[in-house]
């Protein structure tokens, strides 16, 4: 690896998620003092070249940079540092207690699955006031272990949760969420009382393994009404959390709005794959 592309890997580990416009940025930049000159090339610029070569290097240590596509900006791309151990959570969020991370799951499971969720209407996202929920949710769980005697004594003869963490207080949780998005894990959209909560390119794309998982519809299983199932774009093939979902009631299809010119172009036509309804005036889910 060249002192540059160091560089370039550094300011990836400080930030995690940079868009296409950023790294160039960057990269421009990290070859005006190599160069200690203004004229930089395209060639000096091109991302994808040094991406291949960083990669390389921080391979053995279990880490990747991908690319992906915004799901609703065509010409936007987010290249993310992410540990491809993606499906073990606790390799990915190493920042994060046990306690912490025990409600980063439960954040997730309501920002997939949740109960606000409207029946045959994708949501992917929940109100800044849902984490009051998370936060009962915990707390009821946490009783249950400690109904069921999960505990066990300390040499003080206090009693000391062993298997089943402590919930988090109002100011803990708070901290939690602030923290998971200085890390990119989720961004918020919005002002105050209408602030939302939404998963990060970052947290797609690292955590991919564990949100198909857990959250995408069971092979043997008929969709439940009202039930959040994830699901991939029909072009791109990512995931999928904005953008039109087909009219038909059940029809799995789901369409990036950053992929659906070329979408239609390539076939030819505006309909859904799966029923034939027209994707064009299907509507969009934010
Ligand atoms: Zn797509
Ligand atoms: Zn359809």
């Amino acid at each position: 690896m060249s002192d540059t592309e160091r560089a370039f890997l550094q300011t990836f580990m400080a930030q995690r998620v940079l868009t296409n416009l950023e790294a160039k940025t960057c990269l421009e930049k990290l070859r005006r003092i190599e160069k200690e000159s203004f004229e930089i090339t395209d060639e000096d610029t091109n991302i994808e070249k040094v991406i291949v070569s960083v990669n390389k290097s921080i391979d053995e240590f279990g880490l990747t940079i991908v690319k992906s596509r915004d799901e609703t900006q065509p010409d936007l791309f987010h290249y993310s540092l992410v540990n491809k151990l993606g499906n073990e959570m606790s390799q990915s969020a190493t920042t994060l207690s046990a306690n912490e991370l025990d409600f980063f799951k439960i954040l997730l499971d309501q920002m997939f699955t949740g109960r606000q969720h409207k029946p045959d209407k994708d949501q992917f996202w929940i109100p800044f006031s849902g984490l009051l929920e998370c936060s009962q949710i915990q707390g009821r769980r946490y009783e249950e272990k400690r109904n069921e005697g999960q505990f066990t004594v300390d040499e003080d003869g206090r009693k000391v949760a062993s298997v089943y963490q402590k919930p988090l207080k109002v100011s803990e949780y708070k901290a939690l969420i602030e923290k998971l998005r200085q890390e990119s894990w989720i961004i918020f959209q919005g002002s105050d009382d209408s602030r939302r909560i939404l998963p990060s390119p970052r947290l797609l794309a690292e955590l991919r393994p564990y949100l198909t998982e857990r959250y995408s519809q069971p092979a043997a299983e008929e969709p439940a009404n009202g039930h959040n199932y994830l699901r991939n774009c029909v072009a791109c093939r990512s995931i999928f959390t904005r953008g039109k979902q087909c009219s038909t009631p059940g029809c799995p299809t789901r369409l990036h709005i950053s992929c659906e010119d070329a979408f239609y172009r390539q076939h030819q036509s505006n309909t859904c794959p799966a029923c034939n309804s027209d994707l064009k005036d299907s509507a969009i889910t934010v």
